[in-house]
């Protein structure tokens, strides 16, 4: 077996990490993982750790999940990938079925991409293309949030609006109507009220509104009302636009219920879902689409909607995706993540005990709270982050706000494994911040 030295060596000179500084590749102590077991990273010196961003957020079935495995095994050994057009095979196939019955109601057509950045490239597309050859070309602009984050293509970007990853990019982005943020209109009830306006007054220039529902992730895990959500489906019904959902991070009971538009009771017209679709086991996506969005690209070849990825609707990832709804029908994988949420709800409310923890909350299988002024270059949740992995906990902190999204179907004893190690780090951290006087 290749040495533990022998990996970082050539990861350190030729890998060229996502979301890194250079410096912090060069000196960083990085873990070199060699397998996983339910929600642990192994190390290859034999060290084990709690992945807390659960491999960046997909994680739903903990790792090596035999099902899961034992699908990928029998799909590779019968086909690999095929192309989509011209031809189909029954997983992807099946899984469009499957997919449509556990979505919202009304979303019957399935458009099947490699990730969730693209399933939002191809969900504002088609709402584009829809509204050009559908009678109202005038529908050219998204109505988004500020702090949205919705992947890092460039027409994701344009949606998204987390300042520090997209600012530089700036002047490659189409135009959005982005409402302000939530720090500066002060709650969100102002903020979604702020979009109800606009729909209002320019609903019929507005090509869709595109957002995260219920849960705001890389802005820092900010939550919100699931009032104000059905609010804006109503408004766009009002205005007859599309109300686009990434359920990337938020579906496949990530905030509770399978869809996180499942706590308004709404349909949107457009949901998009990668992440835990293949329980992060594969690059996969998908977006669901109503009749209605599918027929207005009929009428002849020029009016089809002329976007395909090489690997959409890949048979492995589709196979993969088709087990991971059996699983979840099987195991109750849904039940079993609310007992974790409360478990994680009863955790917060202890940790607004420790002095210096800011806004301890949860919502299903998420956790957060901030151990200093939020903001994605603060330094103290890397303190944090540091002090974790002496705990047997590996973290990823968005700046200052720590999180975790563990497994749904983590073991109570695993979860307070969990917890036990982020407290004792939060608690370590605090307490030197405060002996050195002067917060970061
Ligand atoms: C992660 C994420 C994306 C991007 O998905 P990728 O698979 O990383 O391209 C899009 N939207 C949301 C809400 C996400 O959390």
């Amino acid at each position: 077996m290749t040495s533990r030295a022998r990996i970082l060596e050539a990861d350190k000179r030729h890998v060229f990490r996502p979301f890194t500084p250079v410096e912090d590749h060069a000196s960083e102590d990085s873990l070199v993982v060699v397998s996983g077991e339910g929600p642990y990273l192994v190390d290859a010196d034999g060290s084990r750790y709690f992945d807390a961003s659960g491999a960046w957020w997909c994680n739903h079935l903990g790792f090596q999940h035999p099902r899961i495995v034992a699908a990928l095994r029998d799909q590779a050994a019968h086909l690999c990938h095929a192309a989509l057009a011209g031809a189909t095979h029954e997983s992807a196939a099946l899984l469009a079925e499957e997919l449509v019955k556990v979505a919202p109601a009304g979303l019957d057509r399935v458009f099947y991409t490699d990730n969730g950045s693209t399933a939002v490239e191809v969900a504002a597309k088609l709402a584009f293309q829809y509204w050009q050859q559908n009678g109202r070309p005038e529908r050219r602009i998204f109505l988004t949030l500020s702090g949205g984050y919705h992947g890092d293509t460039v027409g994701a970007m344009s949606l998204g609006g987390v300042e520090s990853f997209h600012r530089v990019f700036s002047p490659l982005m189409f135009e959005v109507r982005r409402a302000p943020d939530v720090m500066e209109l002060g709650s969100f009830e102002a903020v979604i009220g702020w979009m109800l306006d606009v729909l209002a007054k320019e609903g019929d220039r507005i090509a869709g509104v595109v957002i995260e529902p219920m849960v705001q992730a890389a802005a820092g895990m900010r939550f919100y009302d699931a009032g104000l959500l059905r609010a804006l489906r109503e408004a766009t019904h009002r205005s007859d636009t599309f109300l686009i959902l990434d359920e990337v991070f938020t579906g496949f009971g990530r905030t509770g219920p399978m869809w996180a538009a499942d706590h308004a009771g709404i349909s949107p017209d457009l949901l998009c879902t990668a992440k835990g679709l293949s329980a992060g086991a594969l690059p996969f996506g998908a977006v669901l689409v109503s009749e209605r969005v599918y027929h207005g690209f009929g009428g002849g070849p020029g009016r089809a909607f002329l976007h395909g990825h090489t690997f959409c609707g890949n048979p492995l990832g589709a196979r993969v995706a088709l087990e991971v709804l059996a699983t979840y029908r099987d195991e109750s994988v849904l039940a079993r993540g609310a007992e974790n949420a409360a478990h994680l709800r009863a955790a917060m409310a202890r940790f607004e005990r420790i002095d210096g923890v800011r806004n301890p909350r949860a919502f299903g299988s998420i956790a957060a709270f901030e151990v200093g002024p939020s903001g994605y270059f603060g330094r103290l949740g890397w303190a944090v982050e540091r002090e974790a992995r002496k705990h047997g906990v590996a973290l990823r902190p968005l700046g200052n706000t720590v999180y975790v999204v563990p497994p749904l179907i983590t073991s109570t004893p695993d979860l307070d494994f969990l917890l036990a190690g982020v407290e004792a780090a939060v608690r370590s951290v605090l307490l030197e911040a405060d002996l050195g006087g002067k917060p970061a």
